[in-house]
């Protein structure tokens, strides 16, 4: 897998056309900025800052690159459809395999919910038979094994593994 510059795990920053393949990616795991609609070039300045790997499907941003200095790296989305994306990526060597997931409407990492609190997120039969949840609170976002998130992930983990 590619590495950034320090050698973390690449992060990544999706433009405004991007908005499924940012979600899908932090359900699968991976940190993906998404800013609100702005400027080229603070979207470019925000990559940069941020040391995040910039996703877009926009060719005015693709061609600019010599025009910024310190340009991020880039990487043009080819297709329009999100799995697509998301294989382009695996097959760039980009993304590998699903990590622990991020919330999908704020980038957060998922943190443990003790299992007594879930009781008042969560339907009393998932509540009875489930040993764990994730959740994020600032969205109250809440997801355990089974679950339509955890199902989701499921199928994007496989998407994962078969386009490697
Ligand atoms: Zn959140």
């Amino acid at each position: 897998m590619r590495r950034d510059e320090e050698g973390g795990e690449a992060r990544f920053i999706a433009d405004r056309m991007l908005g499924r393949l940012a979600r899908y990616l932090r359900i699968l795991g991976y940190d993906v900025a998404y800013p609100a609609p702005c400027s080229d070039a603070l979207l470019v300045m925000q990559a940069r800052r941020e040391k995040r790997v910039l996703l877009t499907r926009d060719r005015e941003i693709i061609e600019g690159a010599g025009s910024y200095s310190g340009y991020p790296p880039v990487v043009e989305m080819r297709s329009q459809s999100v799995l697509q994306q998301i294989e382009q990526l695996v097959g760039e060597g980009w993304i590998d395999r699903a990590r622990n997931p991020r919330c999908s409407l704020c980038n957060r990492a998922l943190k443990e919910m003790p299992h007594w609190e879930a009781r008042h997120l969560t339907p009393p039969f998932t509540h009875a038979t489930q040993v764990s949840f994730l959740y994020c609170g600032p969205c109250n976002l809440i997801l355990w094994e089974g679950s339509h998130w955890d199902l989701f992930r499921r199928r994007l983990g496989r998407l994962l593994a078969s386009s490697r």
